[in-house]
């Protein structure tokens, strides 16, 4: 039997029957092969989010990133991450949850989306009040740990978009690679942890100290 050459006919005699099968019930086959389709799509998007949801674990108890973020952001921001990898949240629930003032809430949770980590969707509730609702941007997390990561043994960090004005110490950078945006080092008095002053950068300025 040359099957190689005649691509309908010369098939074997079970697929042959299958074809049969199926031609007698072409709209079964059709249903058949879409919910396969559906299946293995549906496994593919939760096999994604199992992957992403161990990335995600994985940046959110490494020090490298906890640090850096609560050194820039505050503290009660590691819970904040860890409450908000669990699903999207409105503001208030979040700082209900973490027992944390609602203005510090959004303070930094407007820090972290300064970052592009975390985003919000705007809705109308049924009152007709606007809500904030917050999520993790995965894709951006995980971009800005990849950078945290690379630029580790050199002079680079990452600077949020939502803010001109940083902070330095000149005698931690070395050491730390800590810029700090206005918000924290606000906070933190424009004292570093060591006890000398911060020096204030403007936004080219900040970049030139990532790109030196
Ligand atoms: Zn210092």
């Amino acid at each position: 039997m040359t099957t190689k050459k005649t691509p309908k006919g010369g098939v074997s005699g079970r697929k042959r029957d299958v074809e049969a099968k199926a031609s007698r019930k072409p709209a079964k086959k059709a249903a058949l092969v879409k919910l396969k389709a559906k299946k293995e799509a549906a496994e593919a998007v939760v096999k994604k989010e199992q992957e992403s949801r161990g990335r995600l674990k994985e940046i959110l108890s490494d020090s490298l990133f906890t640090g850096y973020v609560s050194r820039t952001i505050g503290t009660g921001v590691e819970e904040m991450l860890d409450l908000l990898s669990a699903g999207p949240q409105i503001d208030e629930k979040i700082s209900e949850k973490l027992g944390m003032k609602i203005n510090e809430a959004r303070r930094m949770l407007n820090a972290l989306n300064g970052y592009g980590i975390v985003r919000y969707e705007v809705n109308k509730d049924k009152k007709g009040w606007l809500t904030f609702k917050w999520h993790i941007d995965q894709k951006a997390i995980v971009e800005f740990y990849k950078e945290l990561g690379v630029n580790k043994n050199s002079s680079k960090g990452k600077l949020p978009d939502n803010c001109n004005d940083f902070f330095i110490c000149n005698a931690c950078y070395k050491t730390q690679k800590v810029i700090f945006p206005f918000e924290a080092a606000f906070e933190a008095e424009f004292k570093c942890e060591c006890g000398k002053d911060m020096k204030m950068l403007d936004r080219s300025e900040a970049l030139a100290f990532l790109n030196a």
